[in-house]
C-alpha cells in the first residue's frame, strides 16, 4: 500500500494574527481537510515554512512533498541503533536465530514493507520483491529497478533462487522490482494483469508469468498460496487515488510511481502441511471474508493503520486476526520505505497508534506479537507445532 494520510501545513487565522508558527496537521483522503492530531511544526526541523500562494491543488501538491520531507526528516536525525518508535518494542523483537529450516520447520525472512520471503529448506516464495526502495528525492522524479541494491538485498536474505514470487498488488512499493527479481532468481511471477504488465515492462517471458485467480491456489514444493480476495486500505488524492485502476499496457522503466496502479488487491494464505500463514498486505478487510480462513501465523501491514478511525481499527483487528484465530501475529509495511532496507529499519510513523491497540486485543485473546526487524528471521512452526 501507499500511505492513507499525510500532512499539511496550515496557519489558524488565530495563529497567524498572533504570528504564531503554522502548524503540521493531518490531511486526510476524504479530499476535505480534517485535523487528527496537531504534530511537530516544521521550526523544529531549524526551517521556516511559509504556505505559498498558489492554487489549491499546487498547494496541497506542495504541501504533500514537504510533509514527506518533514516526515521523513527525523528519521536520519536519530541514532541508528535506536530506530525512532522501534525501541519501545524490543521486547517483541523474533530474536530466535532461526537456522536453516528442516523437518517441516518454515522460515520467514522479513525484507521490508511486504516483502516476506518463507523457506521450509527445500523451497523459497517471496511476496512482492520490493528492494530497490529508492528514496524521495528520486521518487518524485522517474524512477527505475537498482540491480546492485536488489542483488544486494537477495543475495543477503539468501534468496537467490525462488520457485514464485506472488504480489499483492501493483502500486510501486510493491510490484516496483518484481520485473527484475522474476528474472533474477528464476521464479515464476503471480500476479494481477496489472502486474503482469509490470512483468512484460521489465521483460519477462510470457512463460514465466500466471495472472492469478481468487481463491485459486497453487502448489510450490510443500507449500500451497491460496490468492484471497482483500482491499486496499482508503485512497489518497494524489497518491493513491488510483484504487480500482489498472495497468493495461507494458510498463517500461523508469517510470513515475503514479503508473503503478494498484490493479486490485489480494491477500495469501499459504499452506505447509497442517500449519498456514495468513499474510495481509493491503491493510483493509473486508466484512465477512476471513469467516472460514484459520492460519497459525498473521502478517498484517499495519502502515497507515494508526491513522484510521478506531472503528477501522477494532474491525481490521476482527475480521483479520479475531476471525482467523492465529497463535502469532507480525505487522509488515511499518518502516519507512524511501530508506534503503537494512537490519535497522525505521517507521514511517510511529508505530504506537496501529500496534498498541492490537496488542492490548492480543494479549486478551492470547495471541503472541512479534517484530521483525530488515532480515529478520523468524521459525513460523515446525511440522505440525507452533
Ligand atoms: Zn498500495
Amino acid at each position: 500500500m501507499i500511505g492513507r494520510s499525510w500532512f499539511v501545513v496550515r496557519r489558524s487565522p488565530e495563529r497567524a494574527q498572533r504570528g504564531s508558527r503554522p502548524e503540521l496537521r493531518r490531511f486526510e483522503t476524504t479530499g476535505s481537510c480534517t485535523p487528527l492530531r496537531t504534530l511537530r511544526a516544521p521550526t523544529d526541523h531549524g526551517r521556516r515554512v511559509r504556505a505559498p500562494r498558489r492554487s489549491r491543488s499546487g498547494l496541497r501538491r506542495a504541501a504533500v512533498i514537504l510533509a514527506l520531507l518533514l516526515a521523513l526528516a527525523p528519521a536520519g536525525a536519530q541514532d541508528p541503533r535506536q530506530p525512532a518508535g522501534i525501541e519501545r518494542y524490543r521486547n517483541y523483537l523474533l530474536t530466535d536465530p532461526a537456522p536453516d529450516p528442516t523437518g517441516g520447520a518454515v522460515r520467514v525472512t522479513f525484507l521490508g514493507t511486504a516483502t516476506l520471503l518463507f523457506d521450509d529448506g527445500e523451497t523459497k516464495l517471496m511476496t512482492d520483491g520490493f528492494l530497490s526502495r529508492p528514496p524521495l528525492r528520486k521518487v518524485i522524479g522517474k524512477i527505475e529497478t537498482d540491480p546492485k541494491v536488489v542483488d544486494a538485498a537477495l543475495e543477503k536474505a539468501g534468496a537467490t533462487k525462488l520457485a514464485a514470487l506472488f504480489v499483492a498488488h501493483s502500486h510501486y512499493d510493491h510490484a516496483f522490482d518484481c520485473a527484475y527479481v522474476t528474472r533474477k532468481t528464476g521464479a515464476i511471477l503471480y500476479g494481477s494483469a496489472s502486474t503482469l504488465n509490470v512483468g512484460r515492462g521489465g521483460d519477462v517471458p510470457e512463460e514465466r508469468m500466471v495472472r492469478f485467480d481468487y481463491d485459486k491456489e497453487y502448489a510450490f514444493g510443500k507449500f500451497t498460496v491460496k490468492v484471497l480476495r482483500a482491499r486496499h486500505s482508503p485512497a489518497i488524492r494524489f497518491l493513491n487515488d488510483d484504487l480500482g485502476q489498472t495497468i493495461d499496457r507494458p510498463l517500461k522503466q523508469p517510470a513515475s510511481f503514479k503508473d503503478y496502479k494498484e490493479g486490485g488487491a489480494y491477500d495469501f494464505l499459504i499452506r505447509h502441511g497442517p500449519n498456514a500463514i495468513l499474510v495481509n498486505a493491503g491493510g483493509s478487510y473486508i466484512e465477512g471474508s476471513r469467516d472460514n480462513v484459520r492460519a497459525d501465523a498473521v502478517f498484517v501491514t499495519t502502515a497507515m493503520l494508526g491513522l484510521q478511525r478506531p472503528a477501522f481499527q477494532t474491525a481490521f483487528y476482527d475480521e483479520t486476526i479475531g476471525k482467523v484465530r492465529p497463535k502469532l501475529v507480525v505487522p509488515i509495511h511499518w518502516d519507512n520505505f524511501m530508506t534503503p532496507l537494512s537490519d535497522q529499519l525505521k517507521p514511517q510513523f510511529d508505530p504506537a497508534d496501529a500496534w498498541d491497540p492490537m496488542i492490548r486485543r492480543l494479549r486478551a485473546d492470547r495471541i503472541r506479537f512479534g517484530v521483525l526487524q530488515g532480515y529478520g528471521r523468524a521459525t513460523l512452526f515446525v511440522r505440525g507445532k507452533e
